[in-house]
């Protein structure tokens, strides 16, 4: 018998392949893949404060495309709102609150690396919180925005999570994430190669259809929703890439390393998905229905 859908809780599922030693099953009722086993709460946060997942390196090494792509994200949500008190998940080293204190907003952050949290606060100054978003401290309808860059992804519980960012924002404030597109070509093209495929880390994937579901069932209104670029230096482009196209590997022997490093590209696959909501004024997270209205 399947596991249980971590978002709707049907028992019926489909086994869609296996890799790496799990299995990966899709939902029959909301669409949802999900990974069994998942790795426990205790395993995955030593894997990531060993820097095993979600490495900092990494994100020193392209945090200069990371500023490009938060200033770019935040340009579409101040479309939509004023700048306020913004809470990022998941902030790793918190170069978006960085980027986000220059635009006007009172940026904190959230992380469980205790490494990724003390290099951002001692190199870029900014503040991040080292708790489990469960146990956050925030008062209810305290935040303006709540940022979720490639996390949902992560996470064994998504409505748990959805449901605690409803308590936290005031009526009307704006939730933005994104997350690997499970609905994309690209996805159907790969197959379980697919590059976010990875069953340690990636736990659950979306669609488009089941992120609506999932968002309105927590009593948020997805106000836009796109495929998003996220920039990456050259060097880690090639990297990303190669995976896909095995010969971008002889262009890295052509072009010098502080080059590689230097020049910043979008990374832009048509299979990351963004989106922007609003907390529902008038009703708590707690829909029950089936047919969430169409993705604007
Ligand atoms: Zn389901």
């Amino acid at each position: 018998m399947p596991p249980t859908c971590p978002l709707c809780a049907a028992l019926s599922a489909r086994l869609r392949f296996q890799k790496d030693s799990f299995n990966f099953f899709q939902c029959d009722s909301c669409s949802l893949q999900y990974v069994d086993p998942m790795l426990s709460d205790s395993e995955r946060k030593r894997l990531y404060n060993n820097d095993e997942l979600s490495p900092i390196e990494y994100y020193k090494k392209n945090r200069r495309a990371d500023q490009k792509t938060f200033q770019e994200r935040l340009k579409i949500i101040e479309k939509f709102c004023s700048p306020g008190l913004l809470l990022d998940i998941g902030t790793n080293i918190g170069t978006l609150l960085a980027v986000a204190r220059e635009r006007g907003w009172n940026a904190i952050g959230i992380d469980f690396n205790h490494r990724a949290a003390q290099y951002g606060a001692t190199a870029y100054g900014v503040d991040i919180r080292e708790v489990e978003f469960s146990n956050n401290g925030f008062a209810n309808e305290s935040v303006d925005l709540v940022l979720m860059n490639d996390v949902l992804e992560h996470l064994p519980d998504p409505l748990s999570v959805l449901r605690e960012i409803q308590r936290l924002l005031r009526p009307g404030g704006k939730f933005f994430m994104s997350t690997p597109d499970a609905g994309s070509g690209m996805c159907r093209i790969m197959g379980p190669s697919w590059i976010h495929y990875k069953p340690r880390e990636h736990l659950v994937y979306y669609s488009r259809k089941s992120l609506a579901y999932a968002l309105h069932k927590a009593g948020f209104n997805i106000l836009w929703c796109k495929n998003v670029a996220r920039y990456r230096s050259l060097e880690s482009f090639i990297e990303k890439g190669s995976l896909y196209l095995p010969s971008l590997t002889s262009v890295r022997k052509l072009i010098p390393s502080f080059l590689t490093n230097r020049i910043i590209l979008p990374l832009f696959f048509y299979d990351e998905v963004a989106l922007l909501a609003e907390k529902q004024k008038d009703q708590p997270g707690n829909r029950t229905t089936q047919n969430p209205p169409e993705i604007p």
